[in-house]
């Protein structure tokens, strides 16, 4: 039953459920941005999502983002939220006004060689997952120090995609954990928080939630 509704009707749902969350901890619902995330969904419902109003998008693969980018109107704000090869920092920066997952020096390495400064955060690695990518919360301070002097990003803040949990509830220590790291570096901008848990993140003082299968459906495979 859940299919049948639009891509509209669920962006409303996700948009009052975003507000409910802000204004729960007092907080106001333009604060947090809404990266509509678009891996494996096809154009034409990009364009639903456009036409229903959204302007920011987020994509994990920059082979993937290239035709979708050309294809979409020029007023659409283009998010990276996926693993970040070194090799493929140069076409990033050209397809994305926001990079989320800063997390290596030989990434820093070719951002220095662009003729100018891209949007960033570093993505931390809270649960100390092996198999996930992201700097360990003890090594952040250098890292924080080397990105910050790197001249092809501007670090703006952090991002977390956390433990894969069932429960929500499980998820606020770590989102309240990025929210305490965020604070130590004076960090803007806190990515966290997707479909099954934005809710938790907002409360936790997410200023940018990444939301994908509540928007679209769920993804294939
Ligand atoms: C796919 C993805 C999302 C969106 O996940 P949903 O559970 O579908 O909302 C958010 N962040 C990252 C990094 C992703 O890869």
């Amino acid at each position: 039953m859940s299919q049948a509704r639009t891509v509209r009707e669920r962006l409303e749902d996700v948009r009052e459920r975003m507000a409910k969350a802000a204004e729960s901890v007092g907080r106001r619902p333009e604060e947090v941005l809404l990266i509509a995330v678009t891996k494996t969904v096809a154009l034409e419902r990009i364009v639903e999502a456009y036409q229903a109003g959204q302007r920011v998008f987020g994509e994990s693969r920059v082979q993937e983002a290239a035709p979708k980018v050309a294809g979409l109107p020029a007023d659409i704000e283009w998010h990276f939220i996926g693993k970040l090869q070194s090799n493929k920092v140069r076409k990033a920066a050209g397809l994305f006004q926001v990079i989320h997952t800063l997390e290596s020096p030989s990434q820093l390495k070719e951002f220095d060689k662009l003729p100018a400064p891209v949007d960033a955060l570093i993505e931390v690695n809270l649960a100390h997952e092996t198999q996930k990518s992201g700097v360990p919360p003890e090594s952040l301070d250098e890292f924080w120090e080397l990105a910050s002097q790197c001249k092809g990003v501007r670090v703006r803040g952090l991002m977390t995609i956390g433990p894969n949990l069932r429960d929500p509830e499980a998820m606020r220590p770590f989102f309240r954990e990025l929210r305490l790291l965020g604070e130590r570096f004076g960090c803007e901008w806190l990515s966290m928080g997707m479909s099954a848990d934005f809710d938790v993140a907002i409360q936790e003082g997410a200023t940018h939630v990444r939301v994908g299968s509540a928007l679209f459906g769920e993804r294939p495979g």
